[in-house]
């Protein structure tokens, strides 16, 4: 089952196998139309009763209820999660690239997940398909992290991993972008529109095999990343487990499951897509900042701007 959000946070389910349209099934889905948009992360919750409901409201649905995804203005679809927790160096290749001569940490010793942790992202930097992704500090180096994001089904705490892939709801693509530097991560990779998600969440049980799956971002049309899940460090079983031993998770929750090599960095007017096969396109804008940091912060804040 695909599920869309869309508009003022309208849900929708893909129509069988249709790529092209959706139908609009708000109506059915407690909670939808309050602020803030919350209803996804019960719909996720509830997904084993509901999902049979939405599907046959969808099946049922008649041509007012029917849009072209081309018309609509796509959202994240997990607009409001509780966190977004994310995997730092979770692909040796990705590690290698970032200490090699000439990488964005040349020389330095880059290690990995299992020596960094997880670190957390701002729910609020998500955006959608279509969306724009504008770079806060024009003179710093600002990159595209291709990755899949899992998205949580019920509380998990304290979870194995031999029992956790039973907590994913489904699957999205994801980009983390992120402004290279010195800050913390949580800094680097939460402003505005820093993880576009989308285009749409396809449920686990669409998912035959996670753990051998292709995925490959372009920058206008030019491939700069082309990674499988096979050469993750931690895959998405032992991710689930760690980040359910670090916090609760619950229903609606991200984890972003880490890059593969081929990093680097966007300007404005770029366009960047990633592709996973199954969970279809992801496509977003680049755009500089409506201002310089220290035209709306002050003076103060040029160390920031110009790092
Ligand atoms: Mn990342």
């Amino acid at each position: 089952m695909r599920l869309w959000v869309f508009e003022e946070w309208r849900i929708g389910v893909s129509v069988g196998d249709d790529p092209e349209w959706l139908a609009d099934v708000t109506d059915m889905v407690p909670g939808a139309g309050s602020w803030p948009p919350v209803h996804m992360n019960a719909l996720v919750a509830d997904l084993p009763r509901l999902g049979p409901v939405l599907a046959r409201q969808a099946r049922e649905a008649g041509p007012d209820r029917r849009h072209r995804l081309a018309d609509l203005q796509l959202l994240p679809p997990v607009p409001w999660p509780s966190k977004i927790v994310a995997a730092p160096v979770n692909y040796r290749q990705h590690r290698d690239e970032l200490s090699a001569a000439g990488g964005v940490y040349a020389g330095q010793d880059i290690k990995t997940v299992m020596d960094y942790g997880l670190f957390l992202k701002a729910p609020s930097s998500l955006i959608g398909h279509g969306g724009t992704v504008q770079l806060p500090f024009g003179n710093r180096r600002t990159d595209h992290e291709a990755e899949i994001a899992v998205v949580i089904g019920r509380t998990a705490r304290n979870v194995r991993a031999e029992d956790a892939m039973a907590y994913v709801a489904g699957f999205s693509g994801l980009i983390d972008f992120t402004v290279r530097g010195s800050e913390d991560r949580p800094f680097r990779k939460s402003f505005d529109g820093f993880t576009p998600m989308g285009p749409c969440l396809v449920t686990a049980d669409e998912v035959a095999d996670p753990g051998h799956w292709r995925f490959s971002l372009t920058v206008n049309g030019a491939v700069r990343q082309d990674g499988s899940t096979e050469r993750m460090i931690l895959d998405f079983a032992h991710l689930v487990s760690l980040a359910s031993y670090h916090t609760t998770l619950y229903a609606g929750d991200i984890i972003a499951s880490g890059t593969p090599e081929g990093i680097g960095p966007v300007e404005p007017g770029d366009r960047v897509e990633l592709e996973v096969a199954g969970l279809g396109r992801l496509a977003v804008g680049v755009d500089s900042a409506p201002a310089p940091a220290t035209e709306i912060m002050g003076d103060w804040a040029a160390p920031f701007q110009n790092r």
